[in-house]
């Protein structure tokens, strides 16, 4: 870090759990953010604001009026301009030190999964179930840390799921494909423009304790936030043996034991 670095990050570099190395490690670091709808607008914000060092964002969208009441990184001069583009720009106003790659397409599950293995952390920022499961799958193949959020009128959720571990529970032990998973769509359903915000900055703030080396993270537990009531609880869950997205991932791990008993 530069003088003026030392300068834009010593609030970080204040604090004594995080400090100079944990800054350096969040400058060195790649996030992968999927979406730049509401949940990415706020995560991205606060990742590049702290110093997140190079950062790719994918969303195929474009900016609508509509979106413009809690995706709060797009402006009014962005409608009609590609979301991820929209985002990169913006972000680049708020951090020049920083790298922003914008990837202004939908992608398929075999360009996710090559995001994913140049990551060191993935966030789910999607608004659709398709694009959760490519990418969870993404992340159980690479073993990379995801950190998942999703908010709908009055409701927020939000996890990590540190797939460095082999104990490590995926979104499909959380959430199974195969359960009646609909979309539902801000579009048809509302949404409180605070909840999203709330959402992305939690997986800003799990991200960024992650990448930094810092903290415990929620990687067993999901938040939930019930805005209308003003209440978060949480709610611990496990990794499910039966996966039939990480299972497999576990078979292939011999523990010596079992060579034994073999
Ligand atoms: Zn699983």
């Amino acid at each position: 870090m530069d003088d003026r670095q030392r300068l834009r990050y010593s609030r970080h570099l204040l604090l004594d759990e995080f400090g100079e190395e944990a800054q350096e490690r969040l400058l060195a670091s790649r996030v992968l953010v999927v979406g730049a709808g509401g949940l990415g607008s706020s995560a991205l914000m606060f990742l590049a604001a702290s110093g997140a060092g190079h950062i790719t964002v994918a969303d195929g969208d474009k900016v609508e009026l509509t979106n413009l009441q809690r995706q709060i990184a797009h402006r009014v001069a962005s409608i009609g301009e590609n979301k991820a583009e929209s985002a990169a720009r913006t972000l680049a106003a708020l951090n020049p030190d920083i790298e922003v790659v914008a990837l202004p397409a939908r992608l398929a599950a075999d360009a996710i999964a090559a995001q994913v293995a140049r990551a060191d952390i993935v966030l789910d920022c999607s608004d659709n179930f398709a694009t959760r499961y490519a990418v969870n799958r993404a992340c159980v193949e690479a073993g990379k840390p995801l950190v998942s959020g999703a908010g709908i009128r009055f409701d927020g959720q939000v996890t990590v799921f540190d797939l460095r571990r082999a104990d490590a529970a995926c979104y499909n032990c959380l959430f199974a494909e195969e359960a009646e998973a609909e979309d539902v769509r801000c579009a048809v359903m509302g949404v409180f423009a605070p909840v999203v915000g709330i959402v992305g900055t939690l997986q800003a703030m799990e991200a960024i304790k992650l990448l930094a080396g810092v903290g415990e993270s929620l990687a067993g537990r999901l938040l939930l936030c019930d805005a209308l009531a003003g209440r978060f609880h949480e709610v611990r869950f496990a990794r499910d043996p039966d996966c039939k997205v990480c299972a497999s991932r576990h078979t292939n791990l011999v523990e010596p034991e079992a060579a034994h008993a073999s």
